[in-house]
């Protein structure tokens, strides 16, 4: 009886060579245009103390109360697969004490989240993000200059058509006041529309801005907005931002609806979303964390940086996305050995290891077969050069070689086979 098939668990995928290779290709963009703004990368834990997130994202935020992976490890520790990278960054920041150098830390990270969300497109249990903070000063030209390279890239990647919103949801002043005015409006506006949701009001009415039930969308459009509330620092960090995006040629719209759902976030928000992604909309979100690093037991250190979702980005992409040039593979094979008889077999071992020492990119057939189905598997691998091996080559010492760009063939001697093929594909 077959053995029953396994299968990955609900909300993962695997990313095939294909599409690995738009991957890279958007890392590698990211790569470039971040070392022009002077980041550095930082590779930070999959896992982390649950104290980490729970202090730093916030308790009430829904990360924390219902998508987190957590789990007691054999020495009895809360251990929590990390659903984001900044406060990993903040911890690592404060526990290498990076801030003991001069001016801003700019750091980036890419690698998987994990949170315990219900799977639709665009939305799984393990995903990846590309994630840059900048950390050391609060002064909102940084705030520009991390919009700017999260536009640059991208435009780089080839997205088009979205759209950046723009919000400053107040500071530790301010922002307690916008919300118990806005907690008393929607009391009243709410009451009689369930226990649990009063109760969760209550907790964070911020995040009823967030609601996406079209019940509420109506409420949400008379309630009271954060600029009402804003103090003299917020409303002028958010009119100096807009003139810098402004001259910067970035086009943004302020959205006062705008909150994002993590709780360490305050003045500037900001979020890039596109029409083609459907219900999950934003490929990018972002803002300021000033007291994220103090609140980790680090100096008082104001701090920005985005996450952008790459599947989400890879999805805008698409097929004409970043990397493709055509061919399958990111490395195409250039040389490919058919071997016929025992004794051609094992020296095609040799010759495609003598090749790859040379740095060509070669391989061969394996499991032998006619001439003919290798010659489909060596025209189907795309090598431009076919080596054909056979008894009479062996006793000869030559080989046959193969231009399939040509459809031409020629003997050449074994001995010169690397030379050959080097001059032609390498010069
Ligand atoms: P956040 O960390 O929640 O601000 O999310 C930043 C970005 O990560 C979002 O704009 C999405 O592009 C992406 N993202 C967040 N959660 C998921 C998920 N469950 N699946 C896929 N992408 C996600």
């Amino acid at each position: 009886m077959a053995r029953q098939k396994l299968t990955a668990v609900r909300g993962v995928k695997d990313i095939l060579p294909e599409e690995a290779r738009r991957w890279s290709e958007a890392e590698r963009v990211a790569r470039e245009i971040f070392a022009r703004y002077g980041y550095g990368e930082i590779r930070v834990p999959t896992f982390e103390r649950t104290e980490l997130f729970s202090r730093g994202i916030g308790d009430s935020t829904d990360i924390v109360t219902k998508e987190m992976y957590t789990f007691e490890d054999k020495g009895g520790d809360s251990i929590t697969l990390r659903p984001e990278a900044t406060a990993s960054i903040c911890r690592a920041y404060v526990q290498n004490s990076l801030y003991a150098q001069a001016g801003v830390a700019k750091l980036f990270c890419m690698g998987p989240m994990f949170r315990y969300e219900r799977p639709q497109a665009g939305r799984y249990r393990q995903f990846h993000q590309i994630d840059a903070e900048a950390l050391g000063t609060d002064d909102p030209a940084l705030d520009a200059e991390v919009i700017f390279m999260l536009m640059e890239f991208l435009e780089a990647v080839g997205l088009a058509g979205l759209s950046l919103q723009l919000n400053n949801i107040g500071d530790a002043e301010c922002r307690p006041v916008y919300a118990a005015a806005l907690l008393e409006f929607l009391k009243k506006e709410t009451a009689g529309m369930g226990a649990d949701l009063a109760e969760r009001i209550e907790r964070n009415p911020l995040r009823f801005l967030d609601s996406k039930d079209p019940d509420h969308a109506e409420i949400i459009s008379r309630a009271p907005t954060i600029d009402q509330y804003w103090n003299k620092r917020c409303r002028n960090h958010f009119d100096t931002l807009c003139r810098h995006l402004d001259r910067g040629g970035v086009r943004y719209e302020r959205n006062p609806a705008l909150v994002r759902g993590l709780d360490y976030y305050c003045l500037t928000v900001f979020e890039v979303t596109s029409e083609d992604l459907g219900a999950q909309n934003a490929v990018c979100g972002g803002g300021r964390y000033d007291g994220l690093v103090e609140e980790l037991g680090g100096p008082p250190t104001p701090a920005i940086g985005f996450a952008i979702g790459m599947e989400r980005l890879l999805q805008l992409t698409g097929k004409a996305g970043p990397g493709t040039g055509g061919e399958s593979v990111e490395y195409p094979i250039e040389v490919f050995i058919v071997a016929l008889g025992e004794s051609a077999e094992a020296e095609s071992l040799t010759l495609a290891s003598e090749l790859r020492g040379r740095g060509l990119r070669a391989d061969r057939t394996f499991g032998g077969g006619s001439m003919k189905s290798q010659m489909k598997r060596a025209d189907r691998s795309g090598a431009r050069y076919v080596i054909v091996l056979g008894d009479d080559e062996i006793a000869g010492g030559v080989v046959a070689l193969r231009d399939m760009a040509e459809s031409q063939q020629e003997k050449i001697e074994r001995a010169g086979i690397g030379d050959h093929l080097c001059a032609r594909l390498r010069a």
